[in-house]
């Protein structure tokens, strides 16, 4: 199966411009599922450029959004 990163980053909404694991979806749910985090594309803008990508702020996030 072919690396789709290119077509990937195109749809990355992560603002941490300087990471290696942009594009590359695969490394970047390992790196945050192994840290008790979630990728910061399942967070809403305002949320995700705070970096906290932690479980806890993505169920806080959601539960006010209610
Ligand atoms: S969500 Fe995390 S691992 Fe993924 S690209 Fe952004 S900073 Fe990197």
């Amino acid at each position: 199966m072919e690396c789709k990163q290119n077509q990937m980053l195109s749809n990355c909404t992560c603002t941490y411009t300087s990471c290696s694991k942009r594009g590359k979806c695969c490394e970047c749910v390992m790196y945050h599922r192994k840290n008790g985090e979630l990728p910061g594309c399942f967070f809403p803008p305002e949320v995700e450029k705070t970096y906290d990508r932690t479980i806890e702020r993505f169920i806080k996030t959601y539960q006010e959004k209610k």
